[in-house]
Formats: C-alpha cells, sequence, structure tokens
C-alpha cells in the first residue's frame, strides 16, 4: 500500500500495524477509535490542525525501519489548541443551539450525534455543553481532563488580561467545554442559580480559545426556563435545533419551546424526534414503543423540517454510556448531519462570521 496524503487510515493501520504507534506520536489518537472509516492522512492531520507532509515522511521511514522515527516537536500537536487559536481568536462560521422542551429526551445524545457527523464530513466543530445538570457531555466522550486556562494569545505580551479556556479536545479533535470539565470530581453535583448559569456560559462562549471552528454546537439546559432563554437571546445564534420525543405532552411542550424561539426571533433549523421507533434486532419488526410519530405535527408548529427519526437503539446508548460515541456507526447520524447542513445552507448568511471577542 501506497503511503500518502490521501492514504485511508484505516485500511493503513490495518496494513501496517505500526502506523497506529508512528500516529499516537503526534498526537492522532483518532487513528484506532474509527472516527470515520474513510478518513483520510490528510484530513485526519487537518482535524488536528497538523501539517500532513511529516507525517508522511514518518510513516514512510517506519515501514522501512520497523520502529516509530523521532517526531520534531514543531511537527507534533503539542498543545490543545489548533493553528486559529494561537495566531488570533477562532472565528466561528455558524452557531447552533440544541434545545429540548423537557428533559431526558437525548438532547445531549444528539448534540453529541450531530458533533459526531459534522466531524465526519470533515467540519471542524466545537461543543458548548450549557447544560449544566448533567456530565453528559464530557461523558459521552470519555472526557476526564480539567479544562486548561491560557493567556489570551491576542493581548499584548505585558497586558494584564484575564486568562482563557481551553478547550478539551476528543479523539476526533472535537473541542469541548463544559463546566463538568472545571470540577476535578465527575460526581460533584453543581448547584448554581439560574444567573449564574448564563454568565458561565456566556463566559465559556466568549472567553475560549476556540479554533476556527465550521459549527460550534450548543448543548442548551433542558426545558423552557431562564437559562435557556438567557443563552440564546445573549449569544449570537444561528439557529436551533429541536429535540422531541413521540409523545403528545411533548408536542405541547414544543410547542411552548418553538414559541419562545420565535420571540426571540432565532430560526429553528429542524426538529429531531429520537427515540421515535425501535427495530427488533431479530426479527426486523418495528414498533412504536412511545406511540406514534408526531414529527410531522411537530415540525408544523416549528415551521421547521424534521431533520430525522432516531430509533431507540441500545448499541448506541451502550457506546455513549462509554464514552465511545465517536464509534458510533449508524446511518442516522449522517442523515442528521446532511439534514442540518442543508438547513443551515438554506439560512440567508450572516454578512460575516462570529470573531469570538
Ligand atoms: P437529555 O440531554 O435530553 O437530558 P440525554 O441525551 O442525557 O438526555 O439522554 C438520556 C438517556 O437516554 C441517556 O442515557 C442516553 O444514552 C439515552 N438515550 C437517548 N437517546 C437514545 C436512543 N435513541 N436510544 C437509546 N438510548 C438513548
Amino acid at each position: 500500500m501506497k503511503i500518502e496524503a490521501s492514504s485511508n487510515i484505516r485500511e493503513l493501520v490495518a496494513a501496517l500495524p505500526i502506523a497506529q504507534d508512528v500516529l499516537s506520536a503526534f498526537g492522532l489518537k483518532c487513528s484506532g477509535c474509527g472516527v470515520n472509516k474513510y478518513e483520510t492522512l490528510e484530513a485526519g492531520a487537518k482535524a488536528h490542525g497538523l501539517r500532513v507532509e511529516p507525517i508522511v515522511a514518518a510513516l514512510t521511514q517506519a515501514r522501512h525501519a520497523g520502529r516509530v522515527p523521532a517526531i520534531m516537536n514543531e511537527d507534533k500537536r503539542p498543545h490543545v489548541g489548533a493553528p486559529g487559536a494561537f495566531a488570533k481568536r477562532g472565528n466561528i462560521a455558524s452557531v447552533v443551539a440544541v434545545m429540548s422542551g423537557k428533559g431526558g429526551v437525548g438532547k445531549s445524545l444528539v448534540t453529541g450525534l450531530l458533533a459526531v457527523g459534522l466531524r465526519r464530513a470533515n467540519k471542524r466543530v466545537g461543543i458548548l455543553d450549557a447544560d449544566i445538570t448533567g456530565p453528559s457531555v464530557p461523558r459521552l466522550f470519555g472526557l476526564r481532563q480539567p479544562l486548561g486556562m491560557e493567556k489570551d494569545p491576542a493581548a499584548a505580551p505585558d497586558a494584564q488580561s484575564r486568562p482563557l479556556f481551553v478547550p478539551a479536545t476528543t479523539r476526533a479533535a472535537i473541542e469541548v467545554v463544559s463546566s463538568n470539565l472545571l470540577t476535578p470530581e465527575e460526581e460533584t453535583a453543581m448547584i448554581w442559580r439560574g444567573p449564574i448559569v448564563s454568565g458561565v456560559i456566556r463566559q465559556f462562549f466568549e472567553q475560549t480559545l476556540w479554533s476556527d471552528l465550521d459549527v460550534l454546537l450548543i448543548d442548551l439546559p433542558p426545558g423552557t426556563s431562564d437559562a435557556p432563554l438567557t443563552v440564546l437571546q445573549s449569544l449570537s445564534i444561528d439557529g436551533v435545533v429541536l429535540v422531541t420525543m413521540p409523545q403528545a405532552l411533548a408536542t405541547m411542550i414544543v410547542r411552548k419551546a418553538a414559541n419562545l424561539v420565535h420571540q426571540m426571533k432565532k430560526p429553528i433549523l429542524g426538529v429531531v424526534e429520537n427515540m421515535s421507533y425501535f427495530v427488533a434486532p431479530d426479527t426486523g419488526a418495528r414498533y412504536d414503543l412511545f406511540g406514534p410519530s408526531y414529527a410531522d405535527r411537530v415540525a408544523e408548529l416549528a415551521k421547521a423540517p424534521v431533520l430525522a427519526r432516531m430509533p431507540i437503539d441500545p448499541a448506541l446508548a451502550a457506546l455513549a454510556d462509554a464514552g465511545r460515541i465517536e464509534e458510533v456507526d449508524a446511518p442516522v447520524v449522517d442523515h442528521l448531519t446532511s439534514a442540518l447542513l442543508a438547513a443551515l445552507a438554506a439560512q440567508p448568511k450572516r454578512r460575516e462570521t462570529i470573531s469570538i471577542i
């Protein structure tokens, strides 16, 4: 097999096991996690903010020598950020908030899957976890290391400036900021009142060294209380994805959420009906466990398309619980992602991308 920028990572590792060690030496942790079976060396390098040439050279050398060559520091990923983060503040092309009328409908899981799908579509993506009710987002990706803090690279050297958050990065280079990465113990419950919650979320939005992202997803607190609404109002958001379940009650709750979003003059990009149905693995029979789908009705209320109907999938839940959401390989993820990208593309373009701060 030829080793070149366009080589497929998964095939390369299968044909040349030492490639995994070489890629790890560059900090490309995604080589073994299966984030994308189609990913090339070039795409992997780009996602991590690295040059592909030294990686191809090191792989070729490893194939001949049978061991991992020494790698120059500047070719490795010494840092959690990507190029944009160092030279200037990141530019974020689209900010999408994921909202639900109530808790437990799978909003965080949908946020995580959207991030994985976008990453597979070769987008640079970040998640701002604003749902302080639980450690869901970091847990989905198996993230534990606390957030770093760094001096503002854009500030004058002698200026007294506030340090900025450095996002945690997942194996596939998705950037994550979460209040659950501030406390050393995942189990430590956070008791934060409304105004503090919105303050922290705003700080995460504005005072983080995000890279140049194509999409920043915001996992909003559940429901239509103060916290999600303040976030919607105070941050520059391009659109909202509403997550719902097939229940008559959910429909009423979503109607309220949709009205509030409309009142704030934010576009609803689409509706995701989660836990829509279940397909028995042995017989292939489809069951509407929670009753008939209300997705079309909800979409009508929201004046937005149905982006996807997601089945109840125990395998998906198991991967999510194990912190391995990046290994989910269900077709619904790509389907959901293309529907979101189409909805974003259909929005009138903002005049410019957001420069954080
Ligand atoms: P929310 O963010 O709306 O409170 P979560 O995303 O935390 O909800 O999901 C609640 C629980 O339901 C999690 O344990 C999650 O793994 C599980 N879950 C969500 N959607 C599905 C699904 N489609 N299939 C199986 N389990 C799911």
